[in-house]
């Protein structure tokens, strides 16, 4: 075939199968025609924000003022300086606000994964200089929540991520032994009780001495990463950063920028 046919194919069948089956942006409600993301206008995925500048150096937690960081690049979060992290450093790359949250909804709850590679490419353009990575690990579901959800979706952004970097992704190794409920809106001290001893490695040695990249959807608390980064470390893992394409964060740590007007489409869910 052509290569200009083959190139402008997959867009004619967008707009063929979009005008037999009209599908509204998610957000504003406008009829999509040949907008690349799934549900999503053009116009309302280009509002999705970035983090503010100035953050912890450690678990990435933005702080109130960029004066935090102004005068020490360094600094470091109360919370980190008290009980440091499990990881050498998380990377947190958007805020968990609409029109990102509801993508994420749709992917993680309604089985859209027909959005995995926007949220993958989402991550990819916003991903930190990364020195060496041996491998990337998603973070894992329980074998039962697996059953009922059929993907693991962190594991299809690792994937995505694993490709553009050229790097091994580990999907088998790291297991989640423990099945607690959602932890949607547990206080960090409910969370951390549920998912305490919930991470084990099936082949330590595969990890002895190696750097791991932890990948997951949304880090709310940290507790999840957290408890990962501990078995990994426990194994002789050498070192573990941490990359999570949302960030839920407190309404005051919200940029401007990103607070955009919308209408929710969907029944609230967990994170
Ligand atoms: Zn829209
Ligand atoms: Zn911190």
């Amino acid at each position: 075939m052509d290569r200009r046919i083959s190139e402008w194919m997959p867009g004619l069948v967008r707009r063929t199968i979009r005008f037999v089956l009209p599908m509204h942006c998610s957000i504003c409600d406008s009829s999509l025609t040949d907008d690349p993301t799934p549900h999503f206008c053009t116009d309302c995925w280009r509002t999705i924000g970035l983090m503010p500048s100035s953050r912890c150096s450690r678990c990435d937690r933005p702080f109130p003022s960029a004066i935090a960081t102004a005068y020490s690049p360094n600094h470091m979060c109360q919370s980190c300086l008290i009980r440091p992290p499990s990881y050498t450093r998380a990377w947190t790359l958007y805020p968990y606000t609409s029109p990102l949250r509801d993508a994420i909804r749709l992917f993680k709850y309604r089985g859209t994964v027909s959005l995995a590679s926007a949220l993958g490419a989402l991550m990819i353009k916003q991903l930190p200089l990364l020195d060496r990575v041996d491998v990337i690990i998603p973070v894992p579901l329980h074998a039962e929540r697996l059953r009922q959800r059929e993907f693991n979706q962190s594991l299809l952004l690792a994937d995505q991520i694993g490709r553009a970097l050229g790097i091994a992704v580990s999907y088998t190794n790291l297991l989640r032994t423990t099945s607690s409920p959602p932890q949607t809106s547990l206080t960090k001290q409910r969370r951390l009780r549920n998912l305490r001893g919930a991470f084990a490695l099936q082949c330590p040695d595969e990890i002895r001495h190696k750097r791991v990249l932890l990948i997951d959807d949304v880090f709310t608390t940290g507790t999840t990463v957290n408890e990962c980064a501990k078995s990994l470390r426990r194994a002789g893992s050498s070192d573990v950063l941490v990359l999570t394409l949302g960030r839920t964060l407190d309404h005051d740590l919200i940029p401007d920028h990103v607070r955009v007007p919308h209408r929710h489409p969907f029944e609230p869910f967990g994170v």
